[in-house]
This record gives C-alpha cells, sequence and structure tokens, in this order.
C-alpha cells in the first residue's frame, strides 16, 4: 500500500514551525506497517494544494494531509479538495452540529467565521475531530483515498489515531517490530564500529541510527514474521553497547535513575553551579523523587559556595571556582549539608564569555561523592551555552547511573 503525506502551511515553509506533524504520521504508519513512499510540503496557495493533491494521487492507495482547515480566508484546504475531487462545496449539518455542540462544550461563542468549516467537499465522508472546530474528511480521487485533517498537532494526533489508522490498518500488512537502544557517551562512528557484522544481512533485521542530542537511538526493525532475528540482533547488539547502553524503548534516562535509586534506597542532594537547577529539575520531573531526592544547591556565587557549601574561599582562589578541587569540595559539602549517601556537584563555563586558554569556554568539572570517595570529571564540551548546560545536565545524570 503507497501512502503519502502531504503538509500544508506558509509557516512550514518559512522555517517558523516544524512539521512535526508529519514525523508524527510517519511514525505511526510505520508502526502500523506502512512506510510512507512520499512527502510534500506546499505553502498556503489554492492552486499549489489542488495540484499537489491531483499528482499524489496519481500515484498513491492512500494521502495524509494536513493544515489549512482553519476558518480563516486564507485557509484554502477544503475548497482546493473539492476541486481536486471535482466536486462542490457543499454545508454539512454534521459540521454545522459539531461546530454547535463545540461552542456548548466550552460555554463561548464561536466567531461568525467558524461556520466556513462546515463547508467540506460534497459527497465526503466526516472525520470526527473531538478537540477542535475543524471536522476531518475523507475524499476519494481515481483509485485513491486522501485524508483530511487540521494543522493542529494535537487535533490531529487524535484523529489520526481514533479514525484514520484504524481505517488503514484494515488494508495494511502486519505492524513492524522495533526495538529502540538508547546510547550516551561515545559517538555514532564508534558505534557503528562497534556494531558491524551484529546484524545478518538479508536476515530482515534493520538497523538504523538516530540521534537526538545528546542521545544517540540505535534502532532495530522488523518485519512480524521475523521477530526471532530481531531479538537474536538485539540481545548482540546490547552486549556490544555494553556500558554505553543506559536505557530501552519508551524509558528515559529520568526513568532509569528514579528505579535505581528507589531499589538501592540510597539518598541524593546537589550542588550545581553553571547548570543552575537543571539538574534537579530532571530528577523531580519524575514523579515520586521525594523518596530518594533530598536538597539541591544552587550556588553560582563564590560566596554561595562557601557560605552553604562550606568550600574554603582559599580553595577558591588558588584553583579557581573552576576546578577539580572545588567540584569536589561543592559536593562533599552538600552531601555533608543533606545528610544524603550520595551528593553530585557541578561548576564549569558554560560562555559565551569567561573562558581562559586552560579552561576555555565548555570547561566543566562534575563531581560525585559518596562516603568514602569522591570521583571527578573534567569535561571539554563544544558548543553554545544552552547546549554546554544541557550535555552537562545529562553527563551528570549519567554519572549518577554508573
Ligand atoms: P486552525 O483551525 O487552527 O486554523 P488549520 O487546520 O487551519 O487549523 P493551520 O492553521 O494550518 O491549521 O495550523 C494550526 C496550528 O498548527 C498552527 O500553530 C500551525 O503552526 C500548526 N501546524 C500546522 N501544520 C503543522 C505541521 N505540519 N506540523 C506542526 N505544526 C503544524
Ligand atoms: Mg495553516
Amino acid at each position: 500500500m503507497k501512502i503519502a503525506i502531504l503538509s500544508i502551511g506558509d509557516e512550514l515553509l518559512t522555517g517558523e514551525v516544524t512539521d512535526t506533524n508529519a514525523s508524527h504520521i510517519a511514525d505511526r504508519l510505520y508502526d502500523c506497517g506502512a512506510r510512507v513512499f512520499r512527502h510534500i510540503t506546499v505553502p498556503d496557495d489554492e492552486e499549489a494544494i489542488v495540484q499537489a493533491l491531483g499528482d499524489l494521487a496519481l500515484v498513491s492507495d492512500a494521502v495524509i494531509v494536513t493544515g489549512g482547515l482553519g476558518p480563516t480566508p486564507d485557509d484554502y484546504t477544503a475548497q482546493a479538495a473539492a476541486r481536486a475531487a471535482g466536486v462542490e462545496l457543499e454545508l454539512s449539518q454534521t459540521a454545522l452540529d459539531h461546530l454547535a455542540a463545540f461552542e456548548k462544550r466550552i460555554a463561548k461563542p464561536l466567531h461568525p467565521a467558524n461556520r466556513r468549516q462546515a463547508l467540506v467537499p460534497k459527497g465526503c465522508r466526516l472525520i470526527p475531530n473531538p478537540l477542535g472546530t475543524a471536522c476531518g474528511f475523507v475524499v476519494a480521487i481515481g483509485s485513491a483515498e486522501l485524508f483530511f485533517l487540521p494543522g493542529v498537532p494535537f487535533e490531529m494526533e487524535r484523529m489520526l489515531a481514533e479514525t484514520v489508522l484504524p481505517e488503514l490498518a484494515k488494508r495494511l500488512p502486519a505492524p513492524w517490530r522495533r526495538i529502540t537502544l538508547k546510547v550516551f557517551g561515545i559517538p555514532e562512528a564508534a558505534i557503528s564500529e562497534r556494531l558491524h557484522g551484529a546484524i545478518p544481512e538479508g536476515g530482515g533485521v534493520e538497523l538504523a541510527y538516530c540521534v537526538k542530542y545528546p542521545e544517540i537511538h540505535v534502532i532495530l526493525r522488523a518485519a512480524a514474521k521475523d521477530e526471532a532475528p530481531l531479538r537474536e540482533g538485539a540481545a548482540e547488539v546490547r552486549q556490544r553497547l555494553a556500558r554505553f547502553l543506559f536505557a530501552e524503548g519508551a524509558d528515559t534516562m529520568d526513568d532509569v535513575l528514579a528505579r535505581l535509586f528507589r531499589e538501592s534506597g540510597l539518598t541524593l542532594a546537589l550542588a550545581e553551579s553553571c547548570t543552575g537547577g537543571l539538574i534537579a529539575a530532571r530528577i523531580t520531573a519524575v514523579a515520586g523523587s521525594s523518596a530518594y531526592f533530598l536538597e539541591g544547591n544552587v550556588t553560582y556565587s563564590n560566596a554561595a559556595k562557601s557560605r552553604m557549601l562550606q568550600v574554603p574561599p582559599g580553595l577558591i582562589e588558588g584553583h579557581g571556582a573552576v576546578s577539580a578541587e572545588v567540584a569536589g569540595a561543592m559536593a562533599q559539602g552538600a552531601r555533608e549539608a543533606a545528610g544524603s549517601d550520595l551528593a553530585l556537584s557541578v561548576t564549569g563555563i558554560a560562555g559565551p564569555d569567561g573562558g581562559t586558554e586552560d579552561k576555555p569556554v565548555g570547561t566543566v568539572y562534575i563531581a560525585l561523592a559518596d562516603g568514602g570517595t569522591c570521583r571527578v570529571e573534567r569535561c571539554n564540551f563544544q558548543g553554545d551555552r544552552t547546549r554546554v548546560r544541557a550535555i552537562t545536565c545529562f553527563t551528570a545524570l549519567n554519572m549518577l547511573r554508573e
């Protein structure tokens, strides 16, 4: 079955909005056993939409279209769909009823312009929209079926899941199986070298890499009938990725750490300088983190490091606030202040200013103190302030995992 996506919207072509709809649709279809064979984006321009619909209908069995179903005169999708299908627009009583019910639910009058959203191609089948004003619709052009959905992502996603995918699923092969292995701390090239030959050629299992900075996802896919080789392949890949593998599937680094802390019964305190609380935010994003997370100190100034964490001022003067010595003292100070089992500290130069020759922007020290020892690592990260802070946060969390 050949399925295409048509994204409609000026904002997608000016770079103002990232086309997350297309990636969501492709991802969901892939899980259902179909690979999108073409994806086209056109502006909010009636001629361009009519042309794209006609072109795609000739070469596809199904087309999923998003955007331009709004109430404003620059939303052309319904009229373009009618023209491409060679029919008139008609006022749909069902769509009008939907607008009335929506109005009642939000207890606020809709703008009269919304009535325009009940104009749909004659003879189409409506797709209910439980979350918004615009109904979707299905139109046949030649042998192709075209599904029109609104551009608003959360409305589109719900309609795709509830109506479009169940309709298509009847005509699709069995869903693909997918195993996602999440890796950190090793470059893509090194992963690929490690995995060379791990998956036998022609065995029906595909291997792909997807960089989701700072994580790298190794994805194994296979048709349902190749479930056994998929599992074998995954076992081999897991072994070769060793300690760089931190999570699988929907699990995140935060989930993994939460589990480790709950299982071990250990408690944690934090002392953050250049990350300004980012690590604490990640830890507390997981429900139930109060069971192991005691406190986080954002000690940005030297004075705060001394006052809150008992870092001797002489140590800061002698080595600089960004140093292994101060990172270690911060972690130990945080641990004592909180009475926790573990404490993690970070101090670094996120930039854009503040770098020196021996400590350029991106120099970060991360320390992890437990009762007996204090492990300190120096990292030399690249990139702008946001990137340095993000990778610092992730590296620090990863140290807790290890
Ligand atoms: P509305 O009823 O809101 O007018 P619509 O069907 O006309 O719905 P658009 O006006 O095209 O949809 O887009 C509505 C919102 O959804 C906008 O914020 C737009 O940026 C966003 N959007 C549209 N298409 C996409 C897309 N492909 N990916 C991500 N966001 C999108
Ligand atoms: Mg639009």
